[in-house]
């Protein structure tokens, strides 16, 4: 195939290839639609909420060498929504043209271990943690760190799926079944308890030349280990916030990274600790749509298609909330607010914790 590496901006009228239909997916493409782009997802599922706002979307599986390479001549550039696609997915379509971010950087963030090295790597820190590869190595490790502890599956977890709490009673066999759930190879890191005082994270939108900017460090409220509530900015110190932003910045700038990188980090009595890293717009910065002058799907279009960065300036405060499940029933509600700013991601099946959409709230200093 030829490669069709682009250098320098991207054109308004040319194609952006996503891969993945969520709501993520669904936000970039409208973003990408105001500069004048078309986009193109890719995803197995057909009723998808990103393929509901543009007419040009494959449904295929990720293992689809032949729908693959013919989204690869069908779009201009490619990135994607989630960070769970396979790696080979990733790199077949950057052999022939330009995945941004690059399939390297996926490959550390599909992967808690590799995640965490390479914060540790760059002086970065995290909450202590180990390898393990069964029952065994976790019974030693935990009596190493202590409990409580948590006990995840490096891979293809999310929203605390694939992950367990360590007691000092916990049973090693049943903890590591319950992590693996059906993945049949699970491997797993065990990591130290943090008594965090607020969970944070931070945006980082990094271009093609290099320019990187941060939007502001957030606080996330979680409830069943699903976010719920982000309050922006965080309630924390400017020198705690600038440093949580200087992370973010250098995990991008060590990561060559083009496109977005969200940070979610812990704040504990006398530190920061990153948690997780995620190359793609974030739950936690869909506040930026409405508060403050770049959206982060605006951002993460301007990133991945070459183009100067915009401002994320913020003076403001908002709230976000997430509508899960049948939450979202009382959309009409929302839109009687009149502060209230309601985004539904078209989803039709409203099962219990899923994201439906959110709402933002522009807060009025007291
Ligand atoms: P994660 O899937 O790593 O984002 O974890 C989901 C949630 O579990 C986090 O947002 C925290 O609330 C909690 N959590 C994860 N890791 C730890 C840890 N090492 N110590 C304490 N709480 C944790």
């Amino acid at each position: 195939m030829v490669s069709r590496d682009l250098e320098g901006p991207l054109p308004p009228g040319s194609i952006i290839g996503i891969l993945g239909g969520g709501q993520l997916g669904r936000m970039t493409a409208l973003a990408a639609a105001e500069l004048g782009y078309r986009t193109h997802i890719y995803c197995p599922e057909t009723d998808c909420p990103a393929s509901q706002v543009t007419p040009l979307a494959t449904h295929a599986a990720y293992e689809d060498e032949a729908a693959l390479a013919r989204f690869a001549a069908a779009v201009d550039v490619v990135t994607f929504e989630f960070e769970n696609i396979p790696l080979m997915t990733a790199e077949f379509l950057a052999s022939s043209l330009a995945l941004r971010p690059r399939p390297e950087i996926l490959a550390i963030c599909q992967d808690r271990l590799r995640e965490k090295d390479f914060c540790q790597s760059l002086g970065i820190a995290t909450a202590p943690y180990a390898a393990v590869d069964g029952p065994e190595a976790l019974a030693r490790h935990a009596r190493d760190f202590g409990t409580p502890a948590v006990l995840k599956t490096t891979r293809l977890g999310y929203d605390g799926k694939g992950q367990v709490r360590i007691e000092a009673d916990s049973d090693p066999e049943t903890a590591w079944a319950e992590m693996a759930g059906s993945q049949s190879q699970a491997t797993g890191i065990l990591e130290a308890f943090v008594d965090f005082r607020l969970e944070i994270s931070v945006i980082a939108a990094r271009g093609l030349d290099g320019q990187t900017v941060t939007y502001s460090a957030v606080e996330n409220q979680h409830e069943n280990h699903i976010l719920r509530t982000t309050i922006a900015p965080a309630r924390i110190d400017p020198v705690a916030a600038a440093k949580a932003k200087d992370m973010a910045r250098r995990l991008a700038e060590a990561l060559d990274l083009q496109g977005l990188l969200a940070v979610e980090m812990f704040v504990t009595a006398d530190d920061i600790l990153v948690n997780e890293l995620a190359p793609r717009p974030h739950n936690s910065g869909h506040w930026t749509l409405d508060a403050g002058p770049t959206s982060q799907f605006e951002q993460f279009v301007r990133a991945v298609a070459g183009l100067p960065l915009g401002s994320t300036a913020f003076h403001g405060r908002a709230e976000m909330q997430n509508l899960l499940g049948d939450e979202a029933a009382c959309w009409l509600a929302i839109l009687a607010d009149p502060d209230a700013k309601l985004h539904l991601s078209g989803k039709s099946e409203a099962r219990p914790g899923r994201k439906m959409g959110h709402v933002t709230r522009l807060i009025a200093d007291a």
